[in-house]
């Protein structure tokens, strides 16, 4: 197996890497380009505002419509604290693992892709195959969500993405999206004993919470009994509540953290429509009566969005018709699909290993996860190779 030996070597030098997401990914991304130079592809890097991190995106082919990008974030979660056996940013291989941060998660995926586009680039393709590599995946998305204005700049935006999060291969057709938030209150401070004079933030803040509950249940409601998430439903957590300074005390100030996983990207909405009028139409008016500086500020973390599992997908088929499979199935855990699917492509999320190893001390890849990709990938290599049809 000459391919997966080469594959291996490349996944060796990823490792090596350490693109925690807090560091810069400029090293692994120069020699990603350089690779993918070599194969006879043409390099896109985009910086980001700190000039410290960069996307990738490379093209093989013709400029036309109905690209195919593979896809993949370059940065890996940290290591401090994990009990790890070996060096983590060194490729250990053991009894058919190949152990290292970012082996699954998704350097092994980053390299089978690197280590085909010579063979994608000896094509006639009818249609260009794009890598495309990000950064800060782990820690909100931000490459991708770059990279999609990039994209929408394009004369032929790419039709379909396979993104190789680790499914042990199988085919991910969707997943809740992760839209997390801290909502502060500001009220006015006063003596406990007077509280018509002050605005007690923390009173406002459970109000806002019970409302929060109310709609959680409301969520409930909507789910589509045929939905295959577990639970069906969008969820809501609230997970701190915090304000005060003392018994006696009006407090002036309280923050709720709260998440929610949506199904779809219109139950986000719901809650967020709800929760503005229950602001604008009872509490702020109640608060802003005695004070009119109080105002309550939703600060968003993060709005990770969701894979929506639509009838229509391409790129779920296109892999289906490469792994032989239809089963496609819906994971807990998000990635960047949805940012993709949102800018108007098919996506489908399928790669080597096992979310299982992702994040944990010795994480690790099955080469034979490894190989199923590289077969996976030659696959679509024959596919796309086919001659034009005359005219
Ligand atoms: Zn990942």
């Amino acid at each position: 197996m000459e391919l997966l030996g080469r594959t291996k070597d490349i996944l060796g030098d990823l490792i090596a890497f350490p693109t925690v997401s807090r560091d810069s990914n400029l090293e692994m991304i120069a020699y990603l380009a350089e690779k993918l130079e070599t194969a006879g592809a043409q390099v896109d890097i985009q910086l980001d505002l700190s000039g410290t991190k960069a996307n990738l995106f490379a093209t093989v082919g013709p400029d036309a419509p109905g690209g195919i990008v593979l896809s993949g974030h370059s940065d890996v979660v940290p290591v401090d604290d994990q009990p790890w056996s070996f060096d983590p940013f060194a490729m250990t291989e053991q009894d058919g693992l190949i152990y290292g941060r970012g082996s699954c998660d998704m350097k092994g995926f980053i390299a089978a892709a690197t280590a085909l586009a010579d063979r994608f680039a000896g094509l006639e393709l009818q249609r260009p195959v794009h890598f495309a590599f990000t950064y800060d995946e782990e820690i909100g998305c931000f490459g991708a969500r770059a990279l999609m204005q990039q994209l929408e700049k394009r004369e032929h935006k790419p039709a379909m993405v396979i993104i190789g999060e680790p499914t042990e291969m199988r085919i991910i057709e969707g997943h809740k999206g992760c839209y997390e938030y801290s909502t502060h209150f500001h009220g006015s401070e006063g003596h406990g004993s007077a509280p018509e004079l002050g605005v007690n933030a923390v009173e406002y803040a459970v109000r806002y919470a019970a409302r929060l509950l109310e709609l959680k249940d409301d969520l409930r409601g909507r789910a589509d009994p045929m939905s295959r998430f577990n639970p069906p439903w969008t969820t809501v957590n609230l997970g701190a509540l915090t304000g005060g300074s003392a018994h006696n005390v009006i407090a002036s100030k309280a923050r709720i953290d709260w998440e929610m996983r949506p199904v779809h990207s219109s139950d986000a909405d719901f809650v967020k429509g709800q929760l503005e009028e229950y602001c604008t139409r009872h509490l702020l008016p109640a608060m802003q009566s005695v004070y009119p500086e109080a105002e309550i500020v939703t600060e968003v973390i993060g709005e990770m969005d969701g894979l929506e599992v639509v009838d229509e997908n391409a790129a779920r088929d296109l892999v289906a018709s490469l792994t032989g499979t239809n089963d496609a199935d819906v994971v807990a855990f998000g990635t960047e699909a949805g940012i993709f699917q949102k800018c108007g492509m098919n996506v489908v999320v399928c790669g080597p290993g096992s979310i299982m190893q992702a994040h944990k001390a010795d994480e690790f890849l099955a080469e034979s996860q490894l190989a199923s990709c590289l077969d996976m990938l030659e696959k679509l290599a024959d596919k796309l190779d086919r001659p034009a049809p005359r005219n």
